[in-house]
């Protein structure tokens, strides 16, 4: 049993998107100064199980949707898991706290989902962050911050993808619509249950379908590129996600030679070591992105990318 947590900070709003989504507001104690995170990294986020104390405490980690810049309360964006992994989840206590209550949350950030730790803050290509559910969180919070530092910026290299359920799930859309209009940000909202969302007129299918053969040519055209130009020369890509998501796109964005960041699965489609990587992710889940034990999923992938890195002129 884990013990229990001291608590250091107070959920000072909480916004129910719907039943399932909701944006908690939560203020440390001790606030650091601004900036204390680069956008896209995380929090831990707990509670002491009170109705059921031999249940002791649990904690997760939570990708801050704030400005860095921003110097009240933090804002996540939280699924609630109605099918847990654990006895004691943290999304059902959470569920149960209003405005005032009392939690932990440790006020010092973790995580290299960033920009500044991925391509680089000067790096000049395209970003493509792709997000299914609470996944948007991270990037809401990039976006957010840029227009923090600066009120004019032109967001137009930046192009958010998100999908959801249902158009009420798109969180953050209204205020993503008003940075498309105000600062040229690329959004595009996309739903996969259209016949529950009346009056929905954008984007449907998952998420990760943006990426198919006979889309990905649409998706060019909608973010100013020709037909087949979008590779690792003009764009890198960030996912934040379940398995589904990040599995999907990656899979989808081998055969442009988009090179993940990850030890394992770069091991197993043979890049060399040198090569940089181009298309990074976070996941909230622990399902394996790809079967890299299973030598017949292993092997068409690493052709595709090879055969990509090849057209590309890049060699391996
Ligand atoms: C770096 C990082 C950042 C994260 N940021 C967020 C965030 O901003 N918002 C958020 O909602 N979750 C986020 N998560 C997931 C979060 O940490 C918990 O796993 C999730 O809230 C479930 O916790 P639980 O204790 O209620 O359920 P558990 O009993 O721990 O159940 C875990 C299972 O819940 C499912 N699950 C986890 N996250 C989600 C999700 N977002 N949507 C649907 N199903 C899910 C998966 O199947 C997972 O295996 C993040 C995870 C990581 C590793």
């Amino acid at each position: 049993m884990a013990k229990a947590l001291e608590y250091n900070a107070t959920l000072v709003e909480r916004i129910d998107i719907t039943d399932a989504l909701t944006l908690f507001r939560i203020k440390p104690d001790d606030q650091p100064a601004v900036p204390w995170f680069v956008p896209g990294q995380y929090c831990v986020l707990g509670l002491n199980n009170e109705t059921v104390p031999a249940l002791g405490s649990v904690r997760r980690s939570m990708s801050i949707a704030s400005s860095a810049q921003h110097e009240g309360p933090i804002e996540f964006y939280i699924r609630f898991v109605a099918k847990p992994a654990s006895e004691n989840p943290l999304t059902h206590l959470l569920w149960k706290l209003k405005a005032g209550d009392r939690m932990y949350m440790r006020a010092h950030a973790a995580g290299v989902f960033t920009v500044a730790d991925t391509v680089g803050v000067e790096d000049p290509r395209i970003r493509i962050l792709v997000a299914a559910g609470t996944g948007s969180a991270p990037f809401v919070s990039m976006v957010r911050t840029e227009i923090a530092r600066n009120p004019n910026v032109d967001l137009s290299k930046w192009v958010i993808l998100h999908g959801a359920s249902y158009a009420a799930d798109l969180g953050h859309r209204d205020e993503l619509n008003a940075m498309v209009a105000k600062h040229r940000l690329r959004y595009w909202g996309t739903v996969s249950r259209p016949d529950g969302s009346p009056g929905w007129r954008g984007d449907t299918g998952r998420v990760e379908a943006f990426f198919e053969p006979g889309r990905l040519e649409d998706l060019e055209a909608r973010i100013g590129l020709g037909r087949g130009e979008l590779t690792p020369k003009t764009a890198m890509v960030m996912i934040c996600g379940l398995q589904g998501t990040i599995s999907g796109t990656l899979t989808a964005l081998l055969d442009r030679g988009f090179v993940p960041d990850f030890k394992r699965i770069r091991e197993a489609l043979a890049v060399p070591e040198t090569m940089v990587s181009s298309l990074f992710y976070e996941q909230y889940d622990h399902e394996p992105v790809i079967d890299i034990k299973n030598p017949e999923s292993v092997a068409p992938l690493k052709a595709r990318l090879h055969a990509a890195l090849v057209r590309l002129g890049v060699p391996t």
